[in-house]
């Protein structure tokens, strides 16, 4: 796959802010709830305006969307905001009517990037368009699949790709809806430096009082936009009430939020630095993740060994252990002198925890 520039020169030639900020609500409701909404947002940053209108519920029963009814509602909000509109296309039928309604911009979900079957039908409903088309990662960590649906785009000539980053969901509960597993969407904008990212934190949080942050993640990883869901009122939205922030929420938080701007030698050095120091955070952040998790198995082995009164340090184990990582080490460039510290470290940590817990 070439690079992408194209995206960023339509973004330039609609006069968009950078970063790109796309707000609105999880779904179209009413069309006064669109409406409001879209006024509200109209003198903020936002000058893009989301709606769902056929609503990928993972369980039945919930709110489905409105359906095609709402894309004459976000047609009426562009009349009267002059914001642009995007809504999420699942089928070639969704995009027959979106393009019909003038949509500007269309994204993916999550759902539907899973999927090579669909993603090649709206694929081909969209072949050679200049419709900019927004690809959600799929819901399960692998970047493989998300860039096989952008790539099914690119071949089907569709000329505007980005893609939006919504965090993947797992099993275990985490203090994310999905976590955002940053590693992802940094490899991937490695391999296509110039495939716009955007980023969805409602569904990444799931919440509201983490938005700002992984916002200012974000654009200090150098994403070019995000998608913030924005409901008037957040706690009685029809889907995604804990999710959704107040248009007047997301103003101040577009103030808030530093945003650096590229320019000249010095300052080019500052942002790389700043955005590597990023990428080392979010590393770290795992790093720490992994080691609790290594304590907490640690432990559960501590209570093993209490119940069956086996001493808590296993010579013959550890030295496999170290070999072992020894070898693995230097496979990632790692020195021996590093790999002993380290796995040392960590046992003198574990032998710790399994006293704590064969002493209680
Ligand atoms: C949405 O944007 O409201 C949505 C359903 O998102 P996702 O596909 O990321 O779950
Ligand atoms: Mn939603």
């Amino acid at each position: 796959m070439k690079n992408n520039k194209q995206l960023r020169h339509w973004l330039d030639a609609m006069a968009l802010n950078h970063p790109l900020v796309i707000a609105g609500p999880c779904s179209a409701e009413t069309e006064d709830q669109v409406l409001k909404i879209a006024h509200q947002l109209k003198d903020t940053d936002a000058t893009v305006l989301r709606a769902g209108i056929w609503k990928p519920r993972t369980r039945p029963g919930n709110f489905e969307g409105v359906g095609a009814l709402g894309l004459k509602w976000l047609q009426r909000a562009k009349e009267e905001t002059g914001m642009l509109t995007t809504t999420e296309v699942a089928n070639a039928n969704h995009v027959d009517l979106a393009m019909k309604h003038d949509i500007d911009i269309l994204w993916i979900g999550a759902r539907t990037t899973v999927s090579p079957f669909i993603v090649q039908e709206i694929a081909d409903a969209l072949r050679g368009t200049d419709k900019p088309v927004l690809v959600k990662n799929p819901v399960n960590p692998d970047l493989a699949l998300w860039l096989g649906a952008v790539e099914r785009f690119y071949h089907a000539d569709v000329k505007n790709l980005g893609v939006i980053h919504r965090g993947f969901s797992t099993y275990e509960k985490t203090r994310y809806r999905n976590n955002p597993e940053w590693q992802i969407p940094i490899d991937l904008q490695n391999k296509f430096p110039d495939l716009p990212l955007i980023l969805d934190p409602s569904h990444i949080a799931g919440r509201r009082d983490i938005i700002f942050d992984l916002c200012q993640t974000a654009l200090d990883l150098n994403y070019d936009g995000l998608m913030v869901e924005t409901h008037f009122d957040p706690d009685n939205a029809w889907s995604d009430a804990k999710q959704q922030i107040k248009p007047e929420t997301l103003d101040q938080m577009t103030v808030d939020l530093r945003i650096r701007k590229e320019e000249g030698d010095a300052v080019e050095f500052k942002n790389k630095l700043a955005t590597a120091r990023t990428k080392i955070d979010v590393v770290d952040h795992q790093l720490l993740e992994i080691l609790g998790k290594r304590m907490r198995i640690s432990d559960e082995i501590g209570s093993l060994k209490k119940k069956n009164n086996v001493a808590i340090l296993q010579t013959k184990r550890w030295n496999e252990i170290l070999g072992k990582m020894i070898l693995q080490g230097e496979e990632q460039n790692l020195s021996e002198e590093f790999i002993l510290k380290i796995f040392k470290a960590i046992h003198q940590e574990s032998i710790n925890h399994q006293k704590q817990v064969i002493n209680t």
